[in-house]
């Protein structure tokens, strides 16, 4: 890495999507780029198909967004297309001024508690946890092959979205089933969205004016995808998913936690096979399944009109949210914030207002006009009085990811 390169590509690799980022981590006395200033965005969507989409917003040029249209055979297209827009604003691949490309990677099983250079070491021990996450390693995988391809003598790190729940005591973590199945299968919880939660933890500490390391936090990362976090701290000491990101929390599309019977009746009663109830509990379940819909603005403007499948829906959604507040309550013993953060946590007011009624025994307040509030900023919606201070902190998983890895190659 040369003294001068301080940019890096954030790169999130899905099954049929990249999405990317390029930012720039130094400021320069010359009054440049402060840390973390993004230099474009964007998006290869429908990768694979005829109609692949790829939306790039050069930032650094203040130039408009550009859109294109026309198939994108693979991954490697994908992130060809993309470089060829990065060097079309001057900001290429081939830039002595890019230091490292980081990629997200969902699973990094036990092995993986930090960021981490990329070597045919680490490639065949993230490839090692396919049977764990087959729905997201394989893609991320392809986006880092197919970004070392590009530039081999870059560093890439890979930043997982496990590695912030390795701290979870082994209590937590384990499931009471059979040890030796368990461990022969390495069955047990995980977590997931931990770039995340560590990024609103900290940020939350922050809002209260204190070090990570005094603050216990319970963070709900409220997405399409949702997940609750109990951070003790600076570390996370429980968290909501588990094997995979199915488990815990009513979601867009997946049920959360539910009897593992149901699994087996759904075999034997509906006669579903393995792959049907995967199918039903990922992708047709949680707000979409019980009122079909999957937007919360959706949701919210179909119970003013009075739909009584979308009220109970938000009804189930809410009330897991308080059972997972109180039972993260009673595992960190002192809370000093509840943040709300993602999609939903960030933009539905009447979300975190419910979720949050009727927690008054429990120090937690929420005032209605700072809930009102719309903004990017992490701010306050608890009263003064409160005992524990309700947040909303905005998530940027792009940025963690830029930071850990700028630190990680450049230390
Ligand atoms: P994410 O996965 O974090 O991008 O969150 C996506 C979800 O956020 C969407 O499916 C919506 O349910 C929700 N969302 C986004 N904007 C709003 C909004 N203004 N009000 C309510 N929910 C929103």
């Amino acid at each position: 890495m040369t003294a001068t390169a301080t940019r890096v590509l954030v790169l999130n690799s899905g099954s049929s999507s990249v999405k990317y980022q390029l930012l720039d981590m130094n400021p320069d006395s010359a009054g440049g780029p402060a840390a973390g200033t993004r230099l474009a965005v964007g998006l290869v969507e429908r990768i694979g198909e005829d109609t692949s989409r790829l939306a790039h917003t050069p930032l650094a040029t203040g130039g408009d967004k550009r859109e294109t249209e026309g198939p994108i055979a693979d991954h490697e297209a994908a992130l060809k297309a993309v470089a060829a827009e990065l060097s079309a604003d001057g900001l290429g691949l081939d830039s002595p001024q890019l230091a490292a490309i980081g990629h997200r990677v969902v699973h990094g099983g036990l092995k993986f508690t930090a960021p981490t250079v990329i070597d045919d070491a680490v490639l065949a021990e993230i490839e090692r946890l396919v049977p764990v996450a087959p729905l997201h390693n394989p893609a991320n995988i392809t986006g880092i092959r197919t970004a070392r391809a590009l530039r081999p003598d870059l560093p890439q790190v890979a930043v997982f979205d496990t590695a912030f729940h390795t701290t979870m005591p082994e209590y937590a973590a384990r499931y009471a089933i059979d040890v030796a199945t368990a461990d022969a299968h390495r069955i047990r919880r995980y977590g997931f969205h931990g770039t995340s939660h560590a990024y609103v933890s900290r940020k939350t500490a922050e809002l209260l004016g204190k070090d990570p390391s005094e603050v216990n936090v319970i963070v709900l990362h409220l997405g399409n995808g949702a997940s609750a976090s109990a951070v003790a701290g600076g570390r996370c000491v429980d968290t909501s998913m588990g094997l995979t990101p199915l488990e815990g929390l009513v979601m867009g599309t997946r049920s959360g936690d539910i009897d593992p019977a149901v699994t087996f009746h759904l075999k034997r009663v509906a006669g579903m096979s393995e792959d049907d109830v995967d199918v039903l509990l990922n992708k047709k379940s949680g707000l979409v399944g019980l009122c079909g819909d999957n937007d919360m603005r959706e949701i919210r403007r179909r119970i003013d009109e009075g739909d009584e499948r979308a009220e109970l829906a938000f009804d189930i959604y809410i009330h897991r949210l308080k059972k997972y507040i109180g039972a993260y309550t009673a595992v960190l013993g002192r809370v000093d914030a509840v943040a709300f953060t993602a999609g939903v946590g960030e933009n539905a007011a009447p979300v975190r207002a419910a979720a949050l009624a009727g927690l008054e025994e429990m120090g937690l307040a929420v005032d209605a006009d700072l809930n009102a509030v719309r903004s990017g900023e992490p701010r306050l919606i608890s009263p003064e009085y409160a005992r524990v201070a309700a947040a909303v902190v905005p998530t940027d998983e792009e940025l963690e990811i830029a930071q850990q890895t700028y630190a990680l190659v450049s230390a």
